[in-house]
């Protein structure tokens, strides 16, 4: 499973007059199934604990759970690329990296990676994650209808997916009932 470095502020909160990054919901339920998600943000350093109270504050609490149960603590001192294992498959989703780490990235010659968020962008979150599906599809080779809707729409009994069988549903009856078997 790929891996997804998350930063906090300026990613899943605004950085100014902090609050819930608009679309934060969907875009944590779409990261915590599709990607392996770890902690990369001052709030933690080796304990997840500090940033889910941070987060507590800002998202609700079923977003907040889900972050809970699948994101990982990463440990790093004075650069967040200390932690980022960049020999496996990876993206990283920061506002405001350092040249420093963008420097280390580019050195091993995986800054492409590295996906500058920008909140002050309209969508910037659906956007992302537009991204995030259009590269799972180019990593993974589809096997099954199944496996595509699970890309595509998430897993059965996630939102995004029960309205798209609801949708499919409605669209087969409507196919059906224009073409009524002879
Ligand atoms: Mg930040």
């Amino acid at each position: 499973m790929t891996k997804l470095y998350l930063d906090i502020d300026g990613v899943l909160l605004t950085a100014r007059h902090t609050q819930a990054a608009p679309g934060v919901a969907a875009f944590v339920e779409f990261v915590t199934q599709h990607f392996a998600c770890y902690w990369l943000t001052t709030h933690c350093k080796g304990d997840s604990a500090p940033a889910l109270r941070y987060l507590s504050r800002f998202l609700a609490p079923d977003t907040l759970e889900k972050l809970r149960q699948a994101v990982q603590p990463t440990f790093w001192d004075t650069l967040k690329t200390e932690a980022i294992d960049v020999a496996a498959d990876f993206y990283w989703l920061d506002d405001s990296p350092f040249q420093s780490e963008i420097a280390y990235l580019q050195a091993r010659s995986v800054a492409d990676r590295l996906l500058v968020v920008n909140l002050s962008n309209a969508d910037e979150l659906p956007r992302l994650q537009q991204l995030l599906q259009s590269k799972l599809y180019s990593t993974t080779s589809l096997t099954s209808l199944a496996e595509h809707l699970n890309i595509q729409y998430g897993i059965r009994g996630t939102i995004t997916r029960e309205e798209f069988e609801t949708g499919f549903k409605q669209f087969q009856d409507e196919v059906l009932n224009s073409n009524p078997p002879k």
